[in-house]
């Protein structure tokens, strides 16, 4: 290998180490590029570790998109704010869950420094970004002055604005729209990287080949992307002012890393909206019924984890289930139909656990993969015989 192809190929390697994104725990990442069929992962079913997973995206053109929502990471009551979230589409890491909690009586004052949400001047939780902290912080505001009463309909106020699916489709309608002038210089910074060089050095020789490079990705990553980049991103995401710097600073200095500007501005465009309501503007309705029906299990059949049958989860869990119910009708779904048991495929299967829809013979007791979860008997079960289907656990 000649020291310009080797140069190239470090090029590459570089590039290809900046298609990724880290999507945190409780959090779910939405595309219709370089994910498993459907265009949705959740955090759990990445390689990654306790913290969250990485998703690695399409690193050619017409680069895709993706999206980022996160379930709420706090329990909240009209009582108590508890930190960690009750939703939980992946088994939580071991050590269970985080649940200090606070008496909203007893919290004097509620602020925000960045990401940090602060209680009475102490660090309480840092959440994804400081939009999130915001609002967070904004809402406890609100809440504390009022008696109990009167915070409940405040909070599910709070709940249905996050399930509103109407705003997150304009919201995605605005981005995709917004964003086309970026998408397009990131294609052609691509192709300025990859694809022109190699003509160059065919027809004309390496030495123009890397001239011609190096002066076009400058040209377009400091002339054009970056200074569109920081005006895209600073109107549509004022709050994330640790991103910007960062991720600013990063295509300055290594300008390949502009071709995945796009990637950083889209992410968290969705920040505020519920994973449900992100879901319902992004994906299509077969792949969005089918995240629904793990939301909506979810809330009906819980993990049986540490914490979820105290007041404050239990509240929780049943106003965002009305809202989520209230929701999905609005949707056209039915979420009776969505939580039907599964198709009694196998004769030996006689159970299935109501969460994740695994059959089991009768001998199996609890689903191990729901944390031990009871199983519900399968109408229907071994009145076909010889039927073979979906393999059964005993
Ligand atoms: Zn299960």
């Amino acid at each position: 290998m000649t020291d310009s192809q080797l140069l190239f190929l470090v090029l590459w390697l570089l590039y290809l180490a900046e298609c990724w994104v880290w999507v945190r725990n409780g959090g779910t990442a939405f595309s219709g590029w370089g994910l498993r069929a459907g265009g949705w992962a959740t955090a759990g079913a990445l390689p990654g570790n306790a913290k969250g997973g990485i998703l690695i995206l399409n690193p050619l053109p017409p680069l895709g998109e993706v999206f980022l929502a996160e379930m709420p990471q706090f329990t909240l009551s009209p009582d108590e704010l508890r930190r960690g979230g009750i939703e939980h589409l992946d088994r939580p890491a071991a050590g269970g869950p985080d649940a200090a909690s606070r008496s909203l009586d007893r919290i004097r004052q509620v602020s925000h420094a960045g990401r940090d949400l602060r209680l009475d001047g102490k660090l309480f939780a840092t959440l994804a970004d400081e939009a999130e902290a915001g609002r967070w912080s904004a809402l406890l505001t609100r809440l504390l002055p009022l008696p109990p009463a009167a915070r409940a309909p405040l909070i599910r106020h709070q709940f249905r604005e996050s399930l509103d699916a109407d705003a997150a489709a304009r919201r995605l309608e605005e981005c995709r729209r917004d964003s086309r002038l970026l998408r397009g210089l990131c294609n052609l910074l691509w192709l300025w990287l990859f694809f022109i060089p190699p003509l160059v050095a065919w027809r004309v020789g390496l030495s123009h080949a890397f001239a011609t490079a190096l002066g076009g990705t400058l040209l377009l990553a400091w002339g054009a992307i970056l200074p569109v980049w920081l005006r895209k991103h600073r109107a549509r995401l004022p709050e994330l002012r640790e991103a910007r710097f960062t991720e600013g600073l990063k295509m300055a200095l290594f300008p390949p890393a502009a071709v995945r500007a796009l990637d950083v501005l889209l992410a968290r465009a969705m920040s505020g909206f519920h994973p449900l309501a992100v879901a319902a503007a992004v994906l299509p309705a077969a792949a969005f019924a089918g995240f629904a029906r793990r939301v909506l299990a979810d809330l009906e059949q819980p993990l049986p984890l540490p914490g979820a049958l105290e007041a404050a989860a239990v509240w929780h869990r049943e106003a965002l289930r009305e809202e989520v119910r209230r929701f999905l009708k609005k949707r056209g779904l039915n979420p009776e139909s969505l939580l039907a048991p599964p198709a009694a495929t196998d004769p030996g299967c006689t159970q299935y656990c109501p969460r994740c829809q695994t059959l089991y013979t009768e001998l199996a007791r609890t689903c191990p993969d729901c944390l031990d979860l009871g199983l519900a008997p399968l109408p229907g079960a071994g009145k076909k015989p010889g039927f073979a289907g979906k393999s059964a656990r005993e």
